[in-house]
């Protein structure tokens, strides 16, 4: 494999961007100012892209040789409504909106890749390089597939990655299975009759019932599940009366399930529902039960991941690249690419994650020396997938 070399010159033209964008975070959906700076650069380097998908999103697609095989590469672009305190030079200008999960980091070294691919195009087909908003929370990639992504740039698989604090500088994670959990959130309403609480006898006390069910809500990972699996049910709001001295008729619990098999969802969604019935029938109240089925799992498919895995080798050596990391339990919203294309999502060491830099902490920041490594591992990564003709 020839060796992939990030000109110094680009690499400190990439740290300006990066530190930019990080002094100007916007919001899921509203990530235009950018937007605009990538599609800037992508006019400015000749690369031809799209606009406009979903809202803020652009593809940018650069081929060489005759191959009509494809790839994706995806970055996200969104903030956090975090208040900053990096203290940095370039930290937020934009008050209660921060870069705290260095997507500007993500964006900045897909954006240095479609520069570096478009003047060394030394591989065989097309490669289409997806900046996407809107990845914490407000499901921007479920956007993107929904407004037809892959119809409108069909690719044979979808390539991810992430910074990843406390990993090292240097080094990859690359996961052959399950790399991050499902989410799904419930919502538990309890209700009956209200009374006076010195009369509880003449109504249906939901709170009581409510401590019950919580206790109850415990036992449904460690008694309703295979013990090999990682489920994790945590009960995370309780909302219930504004009043010493009424028994309230109201109460509602809120709580996520996190998980990487998606047969477990069902299970912990059915036997959650009998613990509700029968508690209710015992206490006289009634439930409105919702579980909503968020984001699926981040699940690596096995030929894309060894692919990875040997683009990483290339970059920081066999030794420094990760198989055997435990999965997070963290959600990423890639995994909605991966239910439309088969890929890979790797993680890239960002250094240490003492002194507040971990992801979505209020003094977290990218680390600008992993942009070359990044750079490099999409490029050794497109020429691992569509290898030129010797
Ligand atoms: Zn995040
Ligand atoms: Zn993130």
């Amino acid at each position: 494999m020839q060796a992939i070399d990030i000109p110094a010159s680009l690499i400190s033209d990439l740290v300006g961007v990066r530190q930019d964008i990080h002094a100007h975070p916007e919001m899921a959906f509203k990530e235009t100012r950018t937007s605009d700076i990538v599609a800037a650069r992508l006019a400015e380097w000749g690369i031809r892209f799209e606009r406009g998908i979903a809202k803020t999103g652009i593809v940018a697609s650069i081929s060489a040789g005759s191959s009509k095989r494809a790839i994706a590469l995806r970055c996200d672009m969104d903030a956090l409504p975090i208040v900053e305190r990096s203290g940095k030079p370039h930290a937020s200008q934009h008050a209660g909106v921060m870069h705290a999960c260095g997507h500007d980091g993500h964006t900045t070294m897909l954006l240095g890749a479609a520069r570096y691919l478009s003047q060394n195009p030394n591989f065989d087909g097309t490669v289409h390089l997806v900046f996407q908003p809107a990845e914490e929370n407000e499901g921007g990639g479920r956007v993107m597939v929904d407004e037809g992504l892959f119809e409108r740039f069909p690719v044979e698989a979808v390539y991810g990655m992430h910074n990843w604090p406390g990993v090292d500088v240097g080094t990859f994670g690359v996961h052959t299975g399950a790399a991050m959990a499902a989410v799904d959130l419930f919502e538990i309403e309890l209700s009956g009759t209200g009374a006076h609480a010195a009369m509880p006898h003449l109504g249906d006390d939901p709170i009581v019932a409510a401590g019950e069910l919580i206790t109850a809500l415990q036992t449904v990972v460690s008694r309703a599940v295979d013990p090999g699996g990682s489920v994790v049910l945590s009960v995370t709001q309780v909302h219930a009366g504004n009043n010493l001295n009424v028994v309230q008729p109201r109460a509602v619990l809120q709580g996520t399930c996190r998980y990487f098999n998606p047969a477990m969802s069902q299970v912990v969604e059915e036997r959650m529902r009998r613990l509700i019935d029968g508690l209710c029938a015992a206490h006289a109240l009634k439930a409105a039960f919702t579980y909503d089925r968020k984001c699926p799992a981040v699940v690596n498919s096995p030929e894309p991941a060894r692919i990875a895995a040997l683009a990483a080798a290339d970059v920081v050596g066999q030794a420094n690249v990760k198989t055997d990391l435990p999965p997070s339990m963290g959600c990423e919203d890639f995994a909605h690419m991966l239910s439309a294309k088969q890929g890979c999502y790797v993680w890239i060491g960002n250094g240490p994650g003492d002194g507040g830099c971990l992801l979505h902490s209020n003094r977290y920041d990218f680390n600008d020396d992993i942009i070359g490594i990044g750079v490099s591992y999409w490029a050794a990564l497109v020429r691992r997938c569509l290898p030129a003709a010797a």
